[in-house]
């Protein structure tokens, strides 16, 4: 009899394992490295083993497992199973979901990690009870996952979210997505660091040189945060650019949609009440409407890290109940 239900969320680094039964009592949860220079095979090879493990070790049969949900890094195509490209794993056209069919003779389905970790907050943390939110994750990149009237929204070409490549600069700085002016380009870890790195290196001071001892690839978002409380300008400079752009979007995406709440992740959101509260003071009338206003919260993502396990579990139990990946 199939008892359980499985989910994985993988990352660069590390991928998570997650099993629980039918009910949606989590029963375990692990953590293995991802190791993504020994190339896809063996990743996923170990991303089954990881399913094989976990079964075991809570004294459950493989036999016993209804469904998988993967959440993969990049730009997926769900329905035929492909990882179109996945920059922090090398992966480019790879056949995700067949090898994992193949090994435990299940439905296997598949979504891109920040709209599963969406729907992790969805089902389990700050988006449960709320029918349109957006959870935006704040890390290396800027992504998204959008929900309105209670589903998972994909757009067509399975790319609806791309919260990272919106303009916020009119012809601004290049980024890496081959496009200029985009909110990654300034409020993700990357472009903070890439603008203090820059800026250091064309002649402005800094405290944060000091801080480094002169070598600039130790810059971190928590190394510009440290000055900026210091006092530093550019530090303070980066701190309210990135609190402004990010606030600029998200009004933008309030207007246009009309959403009851905002779910910030990543680990920029590691910040907490000060970035939030910073961000709350931008959201305001008359930048948007104030019944938009009255209905809208901005709060910090429940789940953490988490997320995208939990959100792996949610996509296994959909698929189950014949709804597929969405
Ligand atoms: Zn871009």
């Amino acid at each position: 009899m199939r008892k359980y239900l499985a989910g994985i969320d993988l990352g660069g680094t590390k991928f998570a394992t997650i099993l629980a039964d039918l009910d949606g009592n989590i029963i375990a949860k692990t953590k293995n490295e991802t190791r993504a220079a020994e190339g896809s095979d063996r990743v996923i090879g170990r991303m089954i083993q990881s399913i094989r493990d976990i079964l075991a070790e809570n004294g459950a049969r493989v036999d016993e497992l209804a469904a998988l949900g993967l959440g993969i890094p990049g730009q997926q195509d769900s329905e035929k199973g492909i990882c179109i490209s996945a920059h922090n794993l090398g992966w480019v056209n790879l056949q995700v979901l067949e090898p994992f069919k193949e090994a435990l003779g299940i439905p296997v389905v598949m979504d891109n990690d920040v709209r599963v970790a969406t729907l992790g907050e969805l089902k389990y943390g700050a988006g449960r009870g709320i029918r349109n939110f957006i959870c935006i994750t704040i890390g290396t990149g800027i992504g998204s996952g959008l929900v309105l009237n209670g589903q998972l929204f994909k757009g067509p070409a399975g790319l609806a979210g791309e919260l990272g490549h919106i303009n916020v600069v009119p012809d601004g700085d290049p980024c890496l997505c081959g496009s200029r002016g985009c909110l990654e380009a300034y409020a993700s870890s990357y472009g903070m660091v890439r603008i203090a790195k820059e800026s250091i290196s064309r002649g402005e001071k800094s405290l944060m040189e000091e801080m480094t001892q002169g070598d600039l690839e130790k810059i971190t978002p928590k190394v510009i945060e440290e000055a900026s409380d210091r006092g530093d300008k550019l530090a303070t400079r980066i701190m309210e650019d990135m609190y402004k752009y990010i606030s600029i979007a998200i009004c933008d995406l309030i207007n246009l949609l009309n959403l009851e709440r905002v779910i910030i992740g990543g680990g920029i959101s590691n910040m907490g009440d000060k970035l939030l509260d910073r961000i709350r003071e931008y959201v305001v009338y008359p930048r948007i409407p104030r019944p938009s206003q009255e209905i809208l919260s901005i709060v910090r993502a429940e789940l953490g890290e988490e997320a995208g396990m939990y959100g792996a579990l949610a996509l296994a139990r959909k698929c189950l109940e014949g709804k597929g990946a969405n």
